[in-house]
């Protein structure tokens, strides 16, 4: 799912920048919201998602008083639970933030600054739904690596990256090993431009005795189910949210907008879920247990795969707001892009990791200019 559709950083790098031949389909509607006994209320504008709340106060609440915070959030440094539990006690309201970030962040109010809570929101505002790439993530993926090649790339996959090796102050040589045949090789090049997480960016450095560290990071945790299914299970092409829920916070069926995804007649649901403590198998089957009880038209058979992130998996490394920003090194010629060196400018996902490529290539060209 592209967080804003077309609308975003990674929708015009891939259909205005590049001219990819792609098609993103928008979802009819932004969210849609499960909240018992009421039948779910989806919205398809931003501020339709007032209708998610149960109560007329609590609609009053967040439009008068909660949302005009925004304009002058820059400073807040607080947690976003501090600053709601400065203004309401309504456990509802709480639902409402936990499920949207919990979905989108795997974090929960506490884990985000106030600050960083309205920069997130602020990006909704202006670039809308999300939508899904026709032919999913692969679709995307395949096109820009034709698109490299095209343009003279030589991709190496299955490669791994074992050490750096400096020549003065800059790096003059990246030492890979074949993960099949265990082959080394050497790669030399004027730029450098790595894509893995703080953790693994330390331990190579350390391998490679390079006297920096980058600093540690607040770390998201969570997981995501894909199940299959004979039947729609949401009808409607939606990010659903389930704000009572302790883990599975939110789910989509990418097969409403792009059935090509199954088998003809089969339908596909991945969920997203927070994972509260360390021990992942414990978490991941509290939360199957969850989603089988939300959705009781799910048969635990049917299960396609699960995906459990933490410390040094995605999503997001870091928790929102606590990314590097825009970082280049104190060695001049390596670069970081991806999970954890988004920035704190809102951009969630695969919008923020590709503003930070953006910012990232921009800043090498305009050196070389
Ligand atoms: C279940 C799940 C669902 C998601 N859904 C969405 C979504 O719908 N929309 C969205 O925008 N984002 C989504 N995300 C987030 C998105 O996947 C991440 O933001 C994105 O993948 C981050 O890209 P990255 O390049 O930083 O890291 P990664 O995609 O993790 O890429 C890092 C790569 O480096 C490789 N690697 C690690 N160490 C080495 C080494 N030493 N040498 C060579 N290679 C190495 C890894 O194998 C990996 O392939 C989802 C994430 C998860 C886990």
């Amino acid at each position: 799912m592209i967080p804003h559709s077309c609308n975003g950083p990674l929708g015009e790098a891939l259909l205005q920048d590049l001219n990819l031949p792609l098609e993103i389909i928008e979802n009819k509607f932004f969210t849609a919201w499960y909240w018992p006994p009421h039948h779910p209320k989806q919205h398809s504008k931003f501020w339709g998602i007032l209708k998610a709340f149960p109560k007329a106060s609590q609609r009053f609440f967040v439009f008068r008083r909660l949302f005009p915070s925004a304009r002058h959030s820059e400073d807040l440094n607080e947690s976003f639970q501090e600053f709601l539990k400065s203004r309401t006690e309504d456990p509802q309201i709480f639902q409402f933030f936990n499920a949207i970030i919990g979905f989108a962040l795997s974090i929960n109010t506490t884990q985000i600054t106030t600050a960083a809570m309205f920069r997130f929101f602020r990006r909704l505002y202006q670039k809308g739904k999300p939508g899904v790439p026709v032919g999913g993530c692969k679709a995307v993926t395949d096109k820009l690596v034709d698109h490299a090649r095209m343009n003279g790339s030589v991709l190496k996959k299955s490669c791994e990256l074992i050490k750096l090796e400096l020549d003065g102050m800059e790096i003059e040589s990246a030492i890979y090993q074949d993960r099949k045949t265990n082959e080394e090789f050497v790669i030399r090049a004027k730029q450098y431009i790595l894509n893995l997480g703080y953790l693994q960016v330390n331990d190579l450095l350390s391998k490679s005795n390079i006297p920096f560290r980058l600093p540690t990071m607040p770390t998201a945790k969570g997981g995501g189910f894909a199940y299959r299914s004979k039947e729609s299970i949401l009808k409607t092409s939606v990010v659903a949210q389930f704000p009572e829920n302790k883990y599975v916070k939110g789910a989509v069926e990418p097969t409403i907008s792009s059935p090509n995804l199954a088998p003809q007649g089969e339908h596909l649901l991945l969920s997203h879920q927070v994972f509260h403590s360390s021990d992942i198998i414990h978490d991941t089957r509290r939360a199957r247990d969850e989603l089988l009880e939300t959705f009781p038209q799910l048969k635990e058979e049917n299960e396609l795969c699960v995906h459990t992130f933490h410390k040094e998996w995605p999503v997001n490394y870091s928790c929102q707001g606590s990314d590097l920003s825009n970082f280049s090194s104190v060695i001049p010629n390596l670069f970081f892009v991806g999970d954890g060196y988004k920035g704190n400018n809102g951009w969630m996902m695969a919008e923020g990791v590709t503003h930070g490529v953006k910012q990232v290539v921009n800043s090498i060209l305009s050196k070389h200019n």
